[in-house]
């Protein structure tokens, strides 16, 4: 605030105005993930801070080298493998504020609604010290760029030209980063992910055995469990499995000690509750295609 000194008065300045319509996004002054939280995924840890995390803390070292480091990232890989996870971890460690906007909630009705949004996303973005800003499910606006003769998805390509428009328009030694996230990589229009836009891709696969079994005590630090539960059989017993798939596994044996009015979880609520989450899964999975990742 400031003291106006001909009025005596103290003038604390309004809030930026932020259009309330931009309620499609959450907002994160500083996630409670940190790299602990990830299970696995240790090739795609290291990346992140590489390209993510270091131009945040240590910008210096850029500027020394001349170089400008990559404003973006391209998360791509099966649903469930803990993208968001890892994009909050790194606000975290970086003290960022996150941001979080799905694709799809950006294809708006009326003309020029969406690409608006975007303006004032980036908006928000830059009136914070240091931000991450997370585009999840890009493939519903970042489709590669085609003429249906009719016209019809302009509304989306131009979203998308003004994402491409706001990436250049922000400086690359600046504390703001863009994440994307994405199932269909193929899909993606290559001018996304030109050098000097979303230049770095990394693959999020899924998990193998150890890092199941650290997904598995992950999720299990804050249950009250049994002792000596053999979480290494468990993770065995779930192949082909995503770190949501074993969080859904734990809260089910959660659940099946509350039908027993247990007040710990035992092994054979785990070996149950795999069955029925994993064997569930196999008839309902939506990613047979996934299966070959592994
Ligand atoms: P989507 O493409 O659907 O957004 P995603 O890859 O972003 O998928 P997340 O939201 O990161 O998926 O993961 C969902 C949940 O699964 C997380 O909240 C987390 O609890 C759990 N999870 C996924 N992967 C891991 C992991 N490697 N370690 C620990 N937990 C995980």
């Amino acid at each position: 605030f400031r003291v106006d000194r001909n009025k005596y008065q103290i003038q604390i300045p309004l809030p930026p105005k932020i259009d309330p319509t931009v309620t499609m996004m959450t907002v994160e002054e500083k996630p409670d993930v940190t790299y602990n939280d990830v299970g696995g995924c240790k090739e795609q840890i290291e990346k992140m801070r590489e390209v993510v995390e270091l131009p945040m803390l240590h910008p210096e070292k850029f500027v020394k080298l001349g170089i400008d480091p990559p404003k973006g990232v391209l998360c791509y890989g099966p649903p469930g493998t803990g993208k968001t996870l890892l994009a909050r971890a790194v606000a975290n460690r970086t003290d960022a504020c996150f941001i979080r906007v799905i694709g799809s909630e950006l294809v708006q009705k009326y003309v020029g609604e969406g690409a608006r949004m975007v303006r004032e996303l980036f908006q928000m973005a830059r009136s914070k010290k240091a931000c991450i800003v997370f585009f999840d499910e890009v493939d519903a606006i970042g489709g590669a760029r085609f003429d249906d003769g009719v016209g019809g998805d302009n509304e989306v390509q131009r979203t998308m030209l003004e994402i491409v428009n706001q990436l250049d328009g922000f400086d690359a030694r600046g504390n703001i980063k863009v994440l994307m996230a994405t199932n269909r990589p193929d899909t993606l229009d290559p001018a996304l992910l030109r050098p000097g836009r979303l230049d770095r891709k990394v693959e999020f696969g899924l998990p193998d055995l150890e890092s199941r079994t650290q997904i598995f005590k992950i999720h299990t630090r804050t249950m009250n469990c049994e002792r000596d539960i053999r979480f290494e059989l468990l993770a065995r017993l779930c192949p082909n499995s995503t770190g949501a798939d074993i969080r859904s596994v734990c809260t089910e044996a959660g659940m099946n000690a509350i039908r027993a009015r247990r007040k710990t979880v035992t092994e054979k609520d785990f070996l149950d509750a795999v069955n029925k989450v994993i064997k569930g899964y196999q008839k309902f999975s939506a990613t047979p295609k996934y299966m070959v990742y592994n």
